[in-house]
């Protein structure tokens, strides 16, 4: 095994990156042909205008729009800029992961976390639904996560593991406690997703909320654990009632109606939660000390 600490930096950086814009790429896939439910592998991908297959060489992230100037090989129809965002988008979070879990047991976990968060996003922004197929394995995986990473690691990693190895489940192997900390989050995170919609539809007599947000917030919460889960969740909310008022001055109509694609604010906050949420709620958890 060579030492992979006498690599420099950079390098790791461009790899993460480089894989991100791949896993991007695939993402488009994804976005584009779950919601219709049609297979993620065959056949290869074509355009979407005049139906050619489109080749390998034309098929590399960010780099064959730029080539290609926007424009199908074939019927020269113009190619959506939202396929190379999405690429490099990818492509930054997973620099951006890389950097806040350094080679780590954990980065692969969280990569591919990120990576289902991101298909979310991009689904529900584009579909308003957040498909079964993505949370259900979602929050399965979530449930691996907290048992192999502490197993492999030796670490609680968690950060509401420690706490709770210290109260009541003292004494208790460390990766039982990890998945107690799951229980209590996926708990935290769907529980008050569903309380909301549930009160909500009692006072207006709508449905505000679907199960899908209910569904992506018990994987969130299964795999962070209570403490970045409310974070994701106070993020998620302020951010959507920020736009979705926004949204509702602009268009003049005072009709709360209007469906906001909650999971898009849920997704992002949980992301932004990964990367900086651990300074934040150890300043807030300091307030009280
Ligand atoms: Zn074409």
């Amino acid at each position: 095994m060579p030492d992979l600490h006498l690599v420099p930096p950079i390098v790791g950086y461009v790899i993460a990156g480089v894989f991100g814009a791949i896993i991007g790429s695939f993402l488009n896939v994804v976005v584009h042909r779950v919601p219709n439910e049609e297979s993620i592998v065959f056949p290869n991908s074509r355009c979407p205008s005049c139906g050619a297959a489109i080749a390998f060489y034309d098929n590399i992230p960010v780099l064959s729009y730029i080539v290609l100037r926007a424009k199908c090989r074939h019927c020269k129809e113009h190619i959506s800029f939202r396929y190379p965002a999405v690429e490099l988008l990818t492509a930054a979070l997973f620099v951006a992961v890389a950097w806040h879990d350094g080679l780590s047991v954990a980065l692969p976990f969280d990569l591919i976390f990120t990576s289902s968060l991101l298909a979310l996003v991009f689904i529900d922004a584009e579909h308003m639904i957040l498909p079964n197929v993505i949370t259900y394995p979602g929050i399965v995986f979530a449930l691996v996560a907290r048992i192999v990473i502490p197993l492999l690691s030796g670490t609680p990693h968690f950060d509401d593991v420690p706490s709770l190895s210290q109260g009541a489940l003292a004494g208790i192997p460390i990766w039982v406690v990890s998945l107690v900390g799951a229980l209590i989050g996926a708990l935290v995170g769907g529980g008050s997703l569903w309380l909301m919609g549930w009160t909500w539809e009692k006072l207006r007599g709508v449905e505000a909320m679907g199960l899908g947000d209910v569904k992506m917030m018990f994987m969130v919460g299964a795999y962070f654990g209570w403490r970045l889960t409310i974070l994701t969740i106070f993020v998620g909310v302020l951010t959507g009632s920020i736009i979705g008022m926004f949204l509702m001055v602009r268009s003049g109509k005072r009709d709360m109606q209007m469906l906001l694609p909650f999971g898009v604010f849920l997704g992002l906050g949980a992301i932004g939660a990964l990367l900086f949420g651990a300074p934040i709620v150890a300043w807030y958890a300091g307030q009280f000390r």
